[in-house]
């Protein structure tokens, strides 16, 4: 017998293999496959569409072992619930979590490819509206990078946030077709789809125990098809999946409609159906209470818990009423809310639990996240309406509000201003359903999104619920994926910070505390200076190529991004450039420092004031940007279509980071963060997650102005009269007098006297008061700018104490008060290309 054993040579699978000559054959190999292309024909997309398949390969080998591995184990899991994801491109943050951009760089060199033009064709899912949608995308990265056993559900939405272009400085919107030339990160799993029911009514019965039941005789069934995205953490082989469902035709519903003769009821029925998921609605903070916005909400929903259940009476071997103990659903707002109701449906009417128990596994099942103080953008629903596309769930919802008013009166007897305040419906006039106290009651955790935001919930909106129920409330302070908006999206920071203190920062933020002593360094300065300008001057480049506007790098890059409303205050900001080109049209020799104002974001499309402080921004940069007195000095710029895409050269390239919405109003803000950690230094108000920047990055790294919420609220409470601060400040009235009478917009001279007379004689938002302390914190900016040295450690200091506001951290938090999971690391068999390949087979 031979001793030795036989000389064995190593292939590496095409679909798992790392190996640099793997790479570029498995691309070659689905530029031919997928694309039916030869590298001489291919357009850019097929390149993008070839690579796309090769990384996409390689997650799924991983991706697919690990999810047996949690089907054998069954960890205790999250679902993350959301109407919006807003992810943005994929194909550069998968190479980074798998930990292969370098060498999927130099492989598609070898090739003759340049991998960043590969990466910019990507089209991003735009499932979301602004930092609430972002949020779920954050999360579900730090659940994949922590081990965090988690799902997201959503919806996938033909249409996502519409494009806006800028057209003679209006907003115009545009649909976003993202799935036009297909999506290679998605895969549809048919055999996973489930029907959800909508309208006709409810029928009581009486079972064989003579026991009371209700079934739901629906006159619209909808079937739900889940789409599954994998999400990749980083340095991890976690699976996280993200299911969206789209909604299609049932066709044995049409087929009826069909063979009573009815050819066209059929087809209509299918139109009905499949508009459910066809666009997303692009309010941001604002409700639209429209029927099918309704729809939605509970498509999503119920296709989730049906799939849930499912989960659990197939994979488990326990009853569904320890449902609980295995699975944690996160509302993410109110927008799943609804969930509450259709958890009790399901339970009571299809799977025979009694409603005491029911009710027991639903409050242990969910939690609640409440994302604003605005009255606006608190959801509820017309009885009537909400009656007529649910009606089992009306019902339910009842019920669960007569024995809720029932506990709140045994608690505190004859206090009938309570039962009112606190009701699930709201009955001063026309009925309403209040979402947000459904969720509360129905879950067994609410919490705020920043410690502000919190105790504004806990002393103000959602006080009775606070005293009813201490025990569920908590504060989770938001926070972003250091992947996507430090290694991603600014490289070359990165790489300076990577030359001192390594890469552990990017699993643990607060390891950034360790480049706090390089702060006086001179090289270490000098090589972050430079860093920062290579942003700027990227971001000047594109928008330099796009939009023919040349900018002056080493001017303060001054950058206000996010959704436009008018308690953001955009406008604020251009009272102050206004007063900027004031004093240099007085004054043409003054000693100013240069400035780039840039602005980016889309208003929704019927919020007036939101489109005309777009056009203001436009026509202030027309007459600035082109006056020869200020040379130069000021420019004016506003970015079309902000996203998530064209947003990661934006927040690496900014200098100071504008936070000013009225204190009180912006329930935490993440793009605050973001700029943080890119080392922009902020000039904000005391609202939302700025106070716990400015806590960390200590005060004298902070530009701080303004009112905070308490004074905000005083102001109010005692017959504000903004008037009197334009009667008394002359820089202030000389601005407003300009923008009234048609200095920027000579065409139309009366085009923005809604945004003047709004803030003289109105003014909800408080911009008038906060006018001067916001004027003179912009001079102490210039000043401090002046002197780039101390600037200069200024940014380190903030970016070395930015940690906290990694989603990590929110993301452990969430583990350990709320949903109490612990990570799991998934266990992959040793070779994973061997047995990869067998699975492929
Ligand atoms: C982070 C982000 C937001 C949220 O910005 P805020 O300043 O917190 O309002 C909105 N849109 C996009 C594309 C983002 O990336």
């Amino acid at each position: 017998m031979a001793k030795t054993s036989p000389k064995r040579t190593h292939v590496e699978n095409d679909r798992t293999g790392l190996d640099k000559e793997t790479v570029k054959r498995a691309y070659l190999d689905h530029l031919f496959c997928m694309q039916s292309k030869v590298p001489s024909s291919a357009t850019k997309w097929d390149e993008y569409m070839a690579l796309s398949y090769t990384i996409r390969d390689r997650i799924m080998q991983r991706w697919l072992h690990a999810l047996q591995d949690f089907k054998k184990k069954d960890p205790r899991t999250v679902s993350y619930l959301s109407a919006e994801f807003l992810l943005g491109p994929h194909l550069e943050n998968n190479l980074i979590n798998l930990g292969q951009k370098e060498n999927f760089r130099e492989a598609m060199d070898e090739l003759g490819l340049d991998l960043e033009k590969m990466i910019d064709q990507e089209v991003e899912p735009g499932l979301g509206n602004g930092g609430l949608g972002r949020l779920a995308a954050c999360f579900l990265d730090s659940m994949a990078s922590l081990d965090i056993p988690a799902i997201g559900y959503g919806i996938r939405y033909e249409f996502g946030i519409f494009d806006q272009r800028i057209q003679d400085g209006w907003q115009v919107e545009g649909t976003d077709k993202w799935l036009k030339f297909g999506n290679p990160w998605e895969v549809p799993v048919y055999q996973s789809s489930v029907h959800v029911k909508f309208g006709g009514k409810t029928r009581v019965w009486y079972d064989e125990k003579s026991n009371y039941r209700v079934s739901w005789d629906a006159d619209q069934e909808v079937l739900a098809i889940p789409y599954d995205t994998p999400i990749t953490g980083y340095k991890s082989d976690n699976a996280v999946i993200l299911r969206l469902w789209k909604a299609e035709a049932d066709q044995s519903f049409d087929f009826q409609s069909f063979n009573e003769g009815d050819f066209f009821g059929a087809v209509e029925n299918k139109v009905i159906s499949e508009n459910i998921t066809k666009v997303l609605y692009p309010n941001d903070s604002k409700i639209s209470g429209k029927e099918l916005r309704l729809m939605q909400q509970f498509f999503f929903v119920s296709a989730t818990l049906q799939d849930v259940i499912r989960f659990h009476k197939k994979v488990r071997k326990t009853p569904i009423t320890v449902f609980h103990e295995k699975m944690t659903m996160q509302l993410n707002d109110t927008h799943p809310s609804i969930a509450v109701a259709e958890m009790m449906r399901l339970l009571i009417d299809e799977n025979d639990v009694s409603w005491d128990e029911a009710w027991e596994v639903t409050r242990k099942t969910f939690a609640y996240t409440n994302h604003t103080l605005l009255p606006e953008a608190l959801e509820k629903w017309s009885m009537p309406l909400f009656g007529k596309l649910l009606p089992r769930h009306l019902e339910i919802i009842l019920e669960i509000n007569y024995h809720f008013l029932n506990s709140i009166r045994k608690k505190f007897p004859n206090d009938e201003g309570k039962i009112s305040r606190m009701s699930i419906i709201d009955e001063a006039g026309e009925k309403y359903i209040r979402m947000a106290h459904l969720a509360i009651v129905g879950s067994y955790a609410v919490n705020g999104v920043a410690a502000l935001h919190t105790e504004l919930l806990i002393s103000e909106v959602l006080k009775d619920f606070y005293e009813m129920y201490p025990e569920k409330f908590s504060n989770k302070t938001n926070g972003v994926t250091p992947r996507r908006w430090m290694v991603a999206s600014n490289p070359d920071l990165a790489a300076v910070i990577a030359s001192k203190i390594g890469s552990e920062w990017i699993k643990d933020l607060t390891k950034l505390k360790e480049i706090e002593q390089y702060a006086d360094n001179k090289k270490f300065k000098k090589d972050w200076q430079e860093a920062k300008l290579s942003a700027k001057q990227k971001l000047a480049d594109k928008i330099k190529n796009k939009y023919g506007i040349e900018l002056n790098v080493n001017s303060i890059f001054d950058i206000q991004v996010k959704r436009i409303h008018e308690y953001k205050r955009q406008h604020l900001n251009v009272l102050h450039i206004i007063t900027l080109y004031n004093r240099i049209k007085e004054n043409p020799n003054i000693d100013i420092v240069p400035r780039t104002f840039i602005f980016g974001g889309k208003a929704a499309p019927g919020y007036f004031m939101a489109k005309l402080i777009i056009k203001l921004i436009n026509s202030v940069a027309e007459v600035v940007n082109h006056d020869p007195d200020v040379n130069g000095r000021l420019k004016v710029v506003f970015l079309p279509n902000y996203s998530v895409k064209n947003s990661q050269s934006v927040y690496p390239a900014a200098d100071l980071s504008e936070q000013i919405s009225t204190a009180g109003k912006e329930a935490s803000g993440t793009g605050n963060m973001k700029f943080t950690m890119n080392g922009a230094l902020t000039i904000g108000t005391l609202d939302g997650a700025n106070i716990e920047i400015r806590e960390e990055v200590g005060e004298e790294n902070f530009f701080l102005f303004g009112l905070d919420a308490k004074q905000v609220y005083e102001l109010k409470a005692s017959n504000y009269i903004p008037l009197h601060h334009y009667d008394v400040n002359h820089e202030l009235q000389k601005v407003l007098n300009m923008i009234y009478t048609g200095y920027f917009s000579p065409q139309q001279p009366n085009l923005f006297h809604p945004i003047v007379d709004n803030l003289k004689y109105s003014d909800e938002y408080v911009l008038m008061a906060d006018y001067q302390s916001y004027i003179e914190c912009q001079d102490r900016v210039a000043e401090a700018y002046r002197d780039q040295d101390a600037w200069t450690k200024m940014s380190i200091l903030n970016v070395a104490r930015s940690g906290k506001f990694s989603s990590d951290r929110t993301i452990r938090e969430y583990c350990d008060d709320i949903w109490k999971i612990d990570p799991y690391k998934v266990k992959l068999p040793e070779h994973i290309e061997e047995a990869g390949a067998i699975m492929m087979c």
